[in-house]
């Protein structure tokens, strides 16, 4: 999938509409469509990288910042000390259909573990 296709690339420039709950310079994170759970929001970097596969050392920093700023909207929002689940569908078999990298942040339900 090429930048310029890529749905979330997309969302990052406002071309496809999409409810915002936080953005800085590295990262935006808006309500996911079709929600698994009372709460569920992605979180993006603005930078597109299709995957978890496909990051390198570089991406230190990105990685460090999604998961701080998720959370930080999970203490924000008032679920952290309930608690949440955080998920980085990876290529076919972990379950990625979008392939701009992402990491899914649940809360307001419990969750089992394994997933399915
Ligand atoms: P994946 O299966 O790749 O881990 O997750 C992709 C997620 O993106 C899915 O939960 C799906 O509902 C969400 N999604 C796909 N297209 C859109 C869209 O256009 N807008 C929003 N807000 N979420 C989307
Ligand atoms: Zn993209």
């Amino acid at each position: 999938m090429s930048e310029t296709q890529c749905i979330f690339c997309k969302i990052v420039d406002g071309q496809i509409p999409s409810t915002r709950v936080f953005e800085d310079e590295v990262c935006i994170a808006f309500n996911d469509l079709s929600p698994q759970a009372p709460t569920h929001v992605l979180l993006i970097p603005r930078e597109h990288v299709d995957s978890l596969d496909k990051v390198e050392r570089g991406h230190k920093d990105v990685l460090g910042h999604l998961l701080l700023t998720a959370a930080d909207i999970a203490r924000d929002k008032g679920f952290a000390e309930d608690g949440y689940r955080v998920v980085i569908n990876t290529n076919s078999d972990g379950g990625q259909t979008v392939f701009h990298l992402h990491v899914h942040l649940l809360a307001g339900r419990p969750f089992v573990f394994p997933p399915g």
